[in-house]
């Protein structure tokens, strides 16, 4: 797969539209300089590259435009132009130029300045949004109101302007730091960006460890983008990674929710998974899962673990919805069980009550590293409660549970987990499975029947105790 991107690539690098004949010196980037910090820079002409203005959105185009024409220097770059040469659909276009947010502020009416670590230009059309950065600049004496790293190194604020090759040198990879010009459609490729792009290489920029150190999210993002465009992570940017995994656990939570929604919701979970086990990345993210798999690496955690990431990869590939709420759920069962059971044998509470205190103690100790918005987390637990209905219900009051607006999101859950654990469980979700996927008269006929291979009667899932008659409970307190 690597090696036929990388021909792709060369094939179209080789056949870029060309408007008049390029001489040899054209299509090779110019001699490569060095920047300030010691990064190459090669120029490379309209005529020695695929980009073409019809590639780039609309808006993108405007924004680009009205900077350059106020005199301001202009570049897409990022994702976009790493997408466009490869021949990707860019997820979005983000803009770079040396114009400060207020003026930016000046120049766009619908322009809105966001963040705190980095201070960003929105510019909004309708729901699209084209993100304009001022350059970055390197972090001098340091001002803690524009610059600040903590005791790790880890950036916290990074609002120091600079020059495009200080910018350059702040970006994370290589092959991101390409910076497509508006004023003469060239391209500046930093570091050997456009032929780690060609060789499928992933690198980062500088000092690899330091890096990793001033955003740890930079060790996600390497895995990401190494499933995501079939490229390899170069050795020297992989070496450090499994020992500086632990850092992501400082991450703050609420970012860590969108990296997570990148990794796995973008239909390469499975790849992502797999290599962030190999890196030692998925620990951090998730310690309460993480500590099952460490237990039993074959066991049902893990089983599940990998049929989430395969199911959720199967729906985004056929264009189906996908909710973190469902993914938690999943992901967060078999901890979940795990704690009922801890709390049963610690407070003496049935299992049955130990399972709903479990519910919030797992929901809460996972949003300490990736913070579930609880537009999730509430449905989240509704599919949990929905779990311990099922079994109960075989019979005519499954008229009832099908009616329940989480139903469906459960439902798919039960079938996860007979996949996963197959035995009287895997029956209870045959027989679910039946009874939704018939029409109206069957379905009655199935309820009747009920549950009638009793076997089936598994304790996969806490049991509510049948309540003692009130009298014989005073009989047994007197
Ligand atoms: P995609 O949008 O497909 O996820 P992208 O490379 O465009 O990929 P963005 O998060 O949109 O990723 O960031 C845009 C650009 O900003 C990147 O290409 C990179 O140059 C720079 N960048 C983003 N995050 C970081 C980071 N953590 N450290 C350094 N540079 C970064
Ligand atoms: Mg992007």
């Amino acid at each position: 797969m690597f090696r036929r991107i990388s021909q792709f690539c060369k094939q179209l690098f080789e056949d870029a539209p060309k408007t008049t004949a390029p001489t040899p010196a054209q299509i090779e980037p110019q001699t490569p300089e060095l920047t300030s910090g010691g990064l190459s820079l090669a120029l490379v002409p309209r005529d020695a590259h695929s980009i073409s203005r019809k590639q780039i959105s609309e808006n993108a185009l405007k924004v680009l435009y009205r900077l350059n024409k106020a005199g301001f220097q202009a570049y897409l770059v990022g994702g976009g132009v790493r997408d466009l040469l490869l021949g990707l659909e860019p997820k979005d276009f983000d803009v770079v130029t040396n114009a400060t947010p207020e003026e930016i502020k000046k120049l766009f009416r619908n322009c809105r300045v966001v963040g705190r670590r980095f201070r960003l230009a929105h510019i909004v059309f309708g729901r699209d949004v084209i993100e304009v950065a001022t350059f970055r600049g390197h972090h001098g004496e340091s001002n803690e109101k524009i610059s600040k790293a903590n005791a790790e190194g880890r950036l916290l604020r990074d609002n120091v302007y600079g020059e495009i090759d200080e910018d350059a040198e702040r970006r994370d990879f290589t092959v991101n730091a390409l910076y497509y010009d508006i004023s003469d459609y060239s391209i500046r490729s930093y570091g050997g960006g456009m032929e780690d792009l060609k060789a499928g290489t992933l690198r980062l920029i500088g000092d690899p460890e330091t890096r990793y150190r001033e955003d740890p999210v930079r060790m996600l993002r390497a895995v990401r983008f190494a499933t995501k465009l079939s490229m390899t992570i170069d050795e020297v940017t992989a070496k450090p990674i499994k020992q500086l995994a632990p850092l992501l656990k400082d991450i703050p939570a609420a970012r860590m929710y969108e990296e997570v929604l990148k990794l796995f919701f973008a239909g390469k979970a499975v790849a992502n998974f797999d290599m962030m086990q190999e890196y030692k990345l998925f620990a951090p993210l998730f310690p309460q899962v993480d500590a099952l798999l460490k237990e039993a690496p074959k066991g049902p955690a893990m089983k599940m673990v990998q049929a989430i990431m395969k199911s959720t990869d199967d729906r985004v590939n056929e264009d189906k919805p996908v909710t973190p709420s469902f993914f938690y759920a999943a992901i967060l069962w078999y901890p979940l069980r795990q704690r009922a059971e801890d709390i049963a044998v610690e407070s003496g509470l049935t299992l049955y009550d130990a399972f709903f205190a479990a519910m919030g103690d797992v929901m809460e100790q996972q949003c300490q590293t990736i913070s579930i918005p609880r537009r999730f987390s509430t449905p989240a637990k509704d599919i949990w409660q929905l779990q311990l209905r099922f079994e109960r219900s075989q019979g005519t009051r499954a008229f009832k549970l099908l009616e329940h607006p989480k139903f469906r999101a459960a439902y798919d859950l039960l079938l996860l987990r007979g996949e996963v654990e197959g035995g009287n469980l895997a029956k209870s979700a045959a027989w679910w499975q039946q009874f939704v996927e018939a029409d109206e008269t069957e379905r009655l006929t199935i309820a009747r029947s009920g549950n009638k291979a009793s076997g089936n009667r598994n304790r996969n899932t806490p049991q509510r105790r049948r309540r003692r008659p009130s009298g014989a409970k005073a009989k047994a307190e007197e």
